[in-house]
């Protein structure tokens, strides 16, 4: 006998007074996996909000870096014609101030991508720390690693000559951590997912992957088939995969806070 109210993880019907070896009188659903102790519904809440508050800057570093992109985009398509000259005015500005004010959201969008993450993917109070929770630990580890590179690239670019190489090793490689990063927090939100059950939300995430890796190969090999049609593919995937993002984090905060009402 079931002695709470616990709602069907397929229904949501209330399962108080049914015995635990039976099925949903609604659905179906066998209720013993309605029952089980790992489920978010019985996740501590304070956790659970930190979560979600992750999962919103996430959403919203999604959002401002697909906007600066799509900003940047909609400029160089306006002045294919004659191909920017940097003393060329939009809107009675030089092209190159509009393209620098761009670029700083667009860079910029990484800050709440972390404070998000790192949010995200803080422990859980009481939880076992099992070898299950390793993509928690590896978007922390990646995002270190990332703020080490950038500095080192920093440092780099204060000495132009002897820095270079080191600017080239840090972009590469704080580049890699970020793919790094954001497969690790996609992974660490399906072990949440999991546990609504949310089956439709994590094969939006295997998908997303998906076009992560595009966006990521892209970048490097389409610019070097075809200078302007190459980047504009490149730039049109990444644009895609965070349109995706943002979505994606809309989908999963929605999903973990209807999960516990
Ligand atoms: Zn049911």
């Amino acid at each position: 006998m079931i002695g709470e109210d616990t709602p069907c993880i397929s229904c949501r019907y209330n399962l108080r007074g049914l015995s635990s070896d039976g099925h949903c009188p609604e659905c179906h659903h066998p209720i013993q996996e309605s029952l089980g102790d790992d489920r978010l519904l019985y996740s501590d809440r304070t956790w659970l909000a930190r979560v979600s508050r992750g999962v919103s800057w996430m959403y919203a570093a999604g959002i401002l870096f697909a906007t600066a992109l799509a900003a940047i985009v909609v400029l160089v398509a306006s002045n294919t014609a004659n191909l920017l000259h940097p003393r060329q005015l939009i809107l009675g500005l030089p092209a190159s101030t509009i393209y620098l004010a761009a670029t700083f959201p667009l860079i910029g969008s990484v800050i709440p991508l972390i404070i998000g993450g790192y949010i995200a993917t803080l422990p859980e109070f009481g939880a076992k720390q099992t070898a299950r929770y390793w993509p928690t630990r590896a978007a922390r580890l990646a995002v270190t690693v990332f703020l080490i590179c950038v500095a080192l690239a920093l440092l780099g670019g204060l000495a132009p000559r002897a820095g270079a190489l080191l600017v080239v090793f840090g972009v590469f490689i704080a580049a890699a951590c970020l793919f790094a990063f954001l497969v690790a927090i996609i992974q660490s939100l399906q072990e949440i997912l999991q546990r609504i059950p949310e089956k439709q939300l994590m094969r939006r995430c295997d998908t997303w992957l998906i076009w992560l890796t595009t966006a990521g190969v892209g970048v490097f090999v389409l610019p070097c088939m075809g200078y302007i049609v190459g980047a504009l593919i490149a730039v049109i995937l990444v644009l895609w995969a965070a349109i995706r993002f943002a979505s994606l984090m809309r989908s999963i905060r929605r999903a973990i806070i209807r999960s516990i009402v």
